[in-house]
């Protein structure tokens, strides 16, 4: 937290005093969360924290075509799962409780009609065809193909026609006929054309609201002061700051308009928009990889934005600290999969044993090779394997192949292009003679396994060590890359490793 008192933050500020901050993040539950809504996320509660201020969150469910309650549980869950909490929102409630729009439509009836009655909002009776046909006039006379404002001064009379036509007429916003103005606080000063503004529709004929009206209402009600949200509402904006006024003319809300910073665009491989059904989007994809939430928080920060010159690892904590809006970049930031798992790879080597071996544990689970609950027994083999596996990790996932083989019994699962590389003719006396001095190697221990293993192998039979110990390797783990071969050994145990070296020799061709 700071006192606001750095050049950019009294700049971002304004009269908003530090404590005084709310922002939000506020999703629609449809689809799994994308990872640029998260990092949207992590951008309001880092600028919330930085200044001591409240991060809200809120669902806008206003679409009943595309919302669903799994998405609505998948948001939280992601929330929940990253650790960024929220200081008002659904389960925790607040001074402005509902935070789900579909239970506000109330509150949206109440404000069309208050737009309406002030003048402020018309009735248009347009038909969609009607609309259409004007539109394409336009557009071939070279004119704003945008809505004519042909209903904004309807006589009594016509508007009685309309209405025993039966035409249910929607609800448009009266724009001002000048050019709007704003300064956003990563891209400087935007200034939209009358020409590309447009008395825009707040409420559909059948009654329901729509987000050009919910979001600057609950924005306005619940005294949000910043707004950061993706480029691709940077459009919205201008008609939403002309209904931020309005709302304060007409006394449905008070205090200053929010000030809005518009984040850039994530984009996937060959810089495309990272779009909703894109795999890669979806945090799902990334929690099932075994990214931990710090590792990805950490990635997702440097989209877009950075700590400072030369530096890519640092906590939540220290990003809430240091974070300034206005050097967010307005470029658009690329996604690359490779630095977030190296990312997360730093992350995860600074866990402590037990811990990592916790959070492999679901994985390994869901990999059908750990019971659910996990035994205690099983618990500590992890925890004995995990420095084994530590260092050549970078995300949790990985912990399947590599230490699968600890859970099989006599044979394990041989990797076909392993064997096919390793487990040659060969092999065979490489195995045999391997096997006659695990036999007797006495006790047990990595220590006296190497021993063994180096006599009869490399001094023995006169190998190099790759080629010494590759088809051991390849016999015990099915794999050419494993944790480090003596401690697997010494894990897995006498009777097993001498029996999967049996199973290989006779698999090895003559
Ligand atoms: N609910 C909107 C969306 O998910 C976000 C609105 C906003 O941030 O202004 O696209
Ligand atoms: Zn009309």
């Amino acid at each position: 937290m700071t006192d606001g008192s750095g050049s950019s933050d009294a700049f971002v500020l304004g009269d908003v005093a530090p404590s005084d901050v709310r922002v939000r993040f506020s999703p629609s539950p449809t689809g799994n969360p994308h990872v640029g809504v998260i990092r949207a996320a992590l951008y309001n509660w880092a600028f919330a924290r930085h200044f001591g201020g409240t991060f809200v969150f809120r669902i806008e469910d206003t679409d009943v075509s595309r919302d669903t309650e799994e998405s609505y549980e998948a948001m939280l869950d992601a929330m929940r799962w990253l650790g960024l909490h929220w200081d008002e929102g659904p389960d925790v409630g607040g001074p402005h409780a509902p935070y789900r729009q579909s239970l506000r439509r109330d509150i949206y009836a109440d404000v069309a009609a208050k737009l309406l009655d002030t003048g402020n909002a018309y009735h248009c009776y347009c038909t969609p065809e009607e609309l259409d046909e004007r539109r394409q006039a336009a557009r071939a006379a070279g004119k704003p193909s945008g809505y004519d404002g042909r209903c904004r001064t309807l006589s009594s009379d016509q508007v009685a026609a309309y209405q025993a036509e039966g035409r249910q007429p929607v609800l448009r916003l009266r724009m001002p006929d000048t050019a709007i103005t704003f300064t956003d606080l990563v891209r400087g000063e935007i200034t939209v054309d009358a020409n590309n503004l447009f008395d825009y529709v707040l409420v559909r004929a059948n009654g329901h609201p729509l987000y050009p009206l919910v979001n600057p209402v609950d924005d306005a009600l619940m005294g949000i002061t910043h707004v950061l949200r993706g480029e691709d509402l940077l459009s919205s904006t201008p008609r939403q700051l002309v209904l931020h006024e309005v709302l304060r003319d007409i006394g449905v809300a008070d205090g200053p308009l929010p000030r809005y910073a518009h984040l850039p665009l994530v984009t996937g491989e060959g810089n495309r928009k990272l779009a909703k059904r894109d795999p890669e989007s979806s945090l799902q994809l990334y929690r099932d990889r075994g990214f931990l939430p710090e590792g990805l928080l950490n990635y997702l920060a440097l989209l877009g934005w950075s700590i400072g010159e030369d530096r890519e690892v640092f906590s939540l904590e220290e990003m809430a600290e240091a974070f300034d809006v206005t050097r967010v970049n307005s470029n658009a930031a690329r996604f690359d999969l490779r630095k977030a798992e190296a990312i997360n790879g730093v992350w995860l080597r600074k866990l402590s044993v037990d811990d990592l071996a916790e959070r492999m544990v679901p994985h390994l689970q869901a990999a059908g090779l750990l019971p659910d609950p996990v035994t205690t027994e099983a618990l500590e083999l992890i925890k004995a394997a995990t420095p084994l596996v530590q260092e050549r990790m970078t995300v949790l996932d990985e912990s399947v192949g590599m230490l699968g083989f600890l859970f099989a019994g006599d044979t394990v699962d041989i990797d076909p292009a392993s064997a096919a590389k390793v487990l040659t003719p060969e092999a065979k006396p490489v195995l045999e003679a391997a096997r006659a001095a695990l036999d007797q190697v006495e006790p047990w221990s990595t220590e006296a396994i190497e021993a063994a293993l180096r006599a009869a192998l490399v001094d023995g039979l006169g190998l190099k060590p790759k080629h010494a110990f590759g088809p051991v390797r390849v016999a015990v783990t099915g794999r050419r890359v494993s944790p480090p071969l003596f401690e697997s050994l010494e894990l897995l145990g006498r009777q097993r490793t001498l029996a999967r070296i049996d199973a290989a020799v006779h698999v090895v061709p003559a």
